[in-house]
């Protein structure tokens, strides 16, 4: 096995180089997502035993249930369906456990105590790590877009190489529509999304797990993490920003954004209200028009896969993801999921999953 990639494994241009992912269980009534990452979690675990690296950490994840949200009502029937442990707490069993946190609007939460948050940058650089060690090799170097057709010889790269291999898999996040121009120009579209994360004083033990939570409020379109490894509280808005070049554009957080943050900081840790700003990430969604993963291949090379279009959402499903691939490659139809194909991708954005 060869793995490329021109920036580096966990590089700070890839949506996966984020410090931290969160990994959580509720998906709504989308059970395959649901059912997707309670297959990844343990995958993940038994790679942090492997590397005896803290790569993830059980914080817990609490949706925040506004009154007339469906979102976290859907979550808590897929999760008993499936037999994953959460727990419905009252407004006053939230402020009695977690009294730190400020609950304008909201009217119940749903805990999932065993999920949590993953390094994904070390996380990414361990995976490339054990490749290697197990025999692969690792290159930076950028492949340049296949052509021919119906079988790939070879692949090019930037620096001359010819690689030539059983499949390709070309699992290049918001980088697909580059190098599949006419294929998936219009299908994956590339969204800018700032990060925010925020001092604590001397590491207040209020904001580390589990004293505090990782929390998801789906109606505010914003979550938060606890103070993880001295990082600070992180804090996102969950809405997609505007169009975005993952190779050339500035990631510098605009002061707009930095404000919107703040406000929603100060709403749901109220004590932090002159928190100073620690770190600041921008990164980028890779959202395919509903937020389905695009997971299929290629029409015209029997032996080049698409693997992308995490929209957002993907991070915590990998080792399902690869596993899934490594189905596929392998000739198995068992389990094909249709909602991953590339027939169903659209132009027009009509975001479903999250
Ligand atoms: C701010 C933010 C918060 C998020 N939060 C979460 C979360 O809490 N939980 C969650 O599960 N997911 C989350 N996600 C989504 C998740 O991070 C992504 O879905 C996931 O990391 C995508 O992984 P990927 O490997 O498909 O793409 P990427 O990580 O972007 O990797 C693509 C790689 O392709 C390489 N590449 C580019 N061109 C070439 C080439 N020509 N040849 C070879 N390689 C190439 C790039 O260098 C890059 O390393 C979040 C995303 C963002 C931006």
């Amino acid at each position: 096995m060869v793995l490329i990639d021109p920036y580096g494994s966990g590089n700070s241009r890839s949506s996966s180089g984020g410090e931290s992912r969160i990994i959580r269980m509720g998906y709504g009534a989308d059970e395959i997502y649901t059912h997707s990452a309670q297959q990844a979690l343990p995958l993940w675990q038994e790679l942090m035993r492997q590397i005896n690296e803290p790569l993830f950490y059980e914080t817990g994840v609490l949706w925040l249930a506004h009154e007339d949200d469906p979102y976290p009502v859907k979550c808590a029937e897929t999760l008993k369906k499936l037999a994953i442990p959460f727990e419905k707490l009252s407004t006053s069993e939230v402020s009695r456990r977690y009294p730190q946190i400020g609950l304008e609007q909201i009217s119940w939460a749903l805990l999932e105590p065993n999920s949590g948050v993953l390094m994904a940058r070390r996380a990414v650089q361990a995976v490339t790590r054990e490749t290697v060690r197990n025999g692969g090799e690792y290159l930076q170097d950028a492949v340049r877009s296949p052509c021919g057709n119906r079988q790939l010889d070879h692949v090019d790269t930037a620096d001359g190489r010819r690689i030539s291999a059983g499949n390709y898999v070309f699992a290049c996040g918001s980088w697909l529509p580059k190098i599949f121009p006419e294929l998936l120009g219009d299908k994956v579209h590339t969204t800018r999304q700032e990060v925010v994360f925020f001092e604590t004083a001397d590491n207040d033990p209020r904001f580390v797990a589990p004293s505090l939570p990782t929390w998801v409020d789906f109606k505010d379109e914003a979550y938060g993490l606890p103070n993880i490894e001295g990082r600070g509280i992180k804090i996102a808005i969950d809405r997609h920003g505007p169009p975005f070049d993952p190779d050339t554009e500035m990631r510098e957080v605009t002061s707009e954004g930095l404000a919107e943050t703040r406000r929603y900081l100060v709403r749901r840790l109220p004590d932090l209200e002159n928190a100073a700003v620690k770190a600041t990430e921008v990164c980028q969604y890779e959202n395919t028009s509903n937020g389905d993963f695009l997971i299929d291949r290629h029409p015209e090379f029997a032996d080049v896969w698409l693997v992308g279009g995490g929209s957002g959402h993907g991070f915590k499903h990998g080792p399902v993801v690869g596993k899934y691939v490594a189905a596929r490659i392998a000739g198995s139809s068992e389990g094909i999921e249709p909602r991953f194909s590339l027939a169903t991708k659209a132009a027009e954005q009509n975001r479903a999953v999250y």
